[in-house]
């Protein structure tokens, strides 16, 4: 299986090669199969991005913005119609699969840009009277923006940083993760064929250095990264250098809380969605299942019997329900989490075995009596390995739920209402869900607090995050100088 692109990088309007960049070997997960081979980029790449971004970048912020937003449309239209070949490049690229990236990955990025095609016409100054002046505000684009992206969703983190971006008037240089470099290549050139300009959306290829480079640009004014908490530190701290706007989505160990009343399969189902989903790879996971004592053995003796019935195999096998790990390292490090989670008295209920070699395979794995000073309880794992913890009271679960850095995500399980909405208010998170779990549609803002980041993707909210604000004070009258 190959899924070699025309060149490594997409600069300017077309594929650009420069061999001199150290390798990158692309890997499908599920076989160990080298797929394409790329190249980081070199400095003359890097250099050929951000200049031709800031050229395009000057015409494009003052285009209409409905002209803008047809192009866009057009893009999520062709993203659409070519949905299966796009989804098996996915699967090929990150092992998730085809069940899952046929309807998750591309389609939701699809939606990114038809939402905001379809937002950036709307957005508008104020006015604001000050009796005969008036003051009135514009909303400016910033210029050039950095997309740096991690390997769990590489093509819909692409569209979600770009769709914003471009249709509020910016231009994009884009890094993917080095371990999933093919999607983001593909929305390049998708754009260009639904009238994208040159230079506006360009992708370059490379492991962090790249994405150094990029970030201390002077010629950049903004950058976007999902990824970890150590590496958003390091970004953070490298964009603050120039007082560059950033949206950090980083990682997290949300709590899953799941109240004595709640309908069992639904929470069930729902701890499962958000933990096994993408072999466990999503940012936003409810890895902290805290189950009230009056439901934990029914809840055990279901979750055990729905994850072993899970079917692990071939992500290109429509019927394949889980894939691999991304990575031989990343399933190193699931494993190493689940001897540690061993060695520190958690309870094995299911699963705890890589599987199904060779591939990146781990099988879905349940811990229970998990506590909270346990390594799995602390530390974000980014694999297929679900913690549950039991509580007795509401008021000691929320204190437990918010006892840990991160801030991204959390989820409330009960058939009471009220308490569902009084507990997600009390809550340390950026996205919460009430008998719900890892939705996360475009129309709704996404992000995290405390650890797990800063700013705001999708929604209205992002407008903030692509766009500043310009006041025109306009005098109508004398000035009134005291001299
Ligand atoms: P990393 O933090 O390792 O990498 C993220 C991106 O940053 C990669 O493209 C990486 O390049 C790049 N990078 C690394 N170092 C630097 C640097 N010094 N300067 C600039 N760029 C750098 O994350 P992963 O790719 O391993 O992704 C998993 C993490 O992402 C998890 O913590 C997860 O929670 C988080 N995540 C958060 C989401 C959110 O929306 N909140 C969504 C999805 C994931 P390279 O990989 O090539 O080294």
């Amino acid at each position: 299986m190959k899924a070699q692109p025309e060149a490594s990088h997409f600069v300017d309007g077309r594929y650009l090669e420069d061999a001199a960049g150290a390798e990158i070997e692309v890997i499908f997960p599920a076989t160990g199969e080298v797929i394409a081979r790329l190249h980081e980029a070199t400095p003359a790449v890097i250099e050929a991005a951000l200049a031709s971004a800031a050229r395009a970048q000057a015409e494009w912020g003052r285009m209409r913005p409905v002209e803008r937003s047809r192009i866009l449309r057009r893009a999520a239209d062709m993203i659409r119609d070519r949905n299966e070949a796009l989804s098996l490049l996915e699967t090929l690229d990150t092992g998730k699969p085809l069940q899952e990236t046929t309807v998750a990955d591309w389609p939701s990025g699809a939606d990114a840009l038809e939402f905001f095609a379809g937002l950036a016409p709307s957005v508008t100054g104020e006015t604001i009277p000050l009796g005969q002046d008036f003051v009135y505000t514009l909303r400016e684009p910033l210029g050039v923006c950095v997309g740096i992206g991690a390997w769990n969703y590489p093509s819909q983190i692409a569209c979600w940083k770009a769709a914003p971006a471009l249709a509020l008037g910016n231009a994009m240089v884009f890094k993917p993760s080095e371990v999933t470099p093919l999607g983001a290549l593909k929305l390049a050139e998708i754009l260009i064929e639904a009238g994208l300009p040159a230079g506006l959306f360009n992708v370059v290829q490379g492991r962090g250095a790249v994405g150094g480079a990029l970030v201390t640009d002077p010629r950049v004014a903004k950058v976007s990264l999902t990824g970890s908490v150590p590496t958003g530190r390091k970004v953070y701290a490298a964009a603050a250098e120039g007082v560059r706007h950033v949206t950090m989505e980083l990682g997290g160990k949300s709590p899953l809380v799941i109240f004595d009343d709640a309908d069992l399969e639904s929470a069930v189902g729902a701890a499962m969605l958000g933990n096994f989903y993408s072999a466990g790879q999503v940012c936003s996971n409810g890895t902290r299942v805290f189950v009230q004592r009056g439901l934990k053995d029914r809840f055990l003796k279901r979750l055990a019997e729905r994850s072993e019935a899970i079917r692990m195999g071939d992500p290109l096998d429509p019927e394949t329900q889980m894939g691999p790990l991304v990575s031989q390292a990343q399933l190193d490090k699931v494993l190493g989490y689940i001897g540690k989670a061993k060695a520190e008295g958690a309870r094995l209920v299911c699963g705890g075995e890589a599987s199904v070699s060779p591939g990146c395979y781990v099988q879905p794995t349940v811990f229970a009596d998990v506590t909270d000073g346990m390594t799995l309880a602390c530390e974000e794992v980014f694999g297929p390995v679900m913690a549950v913890l039991d509580f007795d009271t509401e008021e000691e679960v929320i204190a437990r739920a918010n006892g840990t850095d991160f801030g991204l995500a959390a989820g409330v399980f009960t058939a009471d209402l009220a308490r569902g909405h009084r507990v997600v208010a009390q809550l340390q998170a950026g996205t919460c869900w009430i008998n719900a779990y890892n939705l996360t549609p475009v129309e709704s803002p996404f992000g995290g607090s405390k650890m797990s980041g800063v700013g705001r993707e999708n929604g209205k909210a992002a407008i903030e995050h692509y766009t500043q604000v310009k006041s025109v004070y306009v005098g109508m009258g004398p000035v009134d100088a005291p001299y």
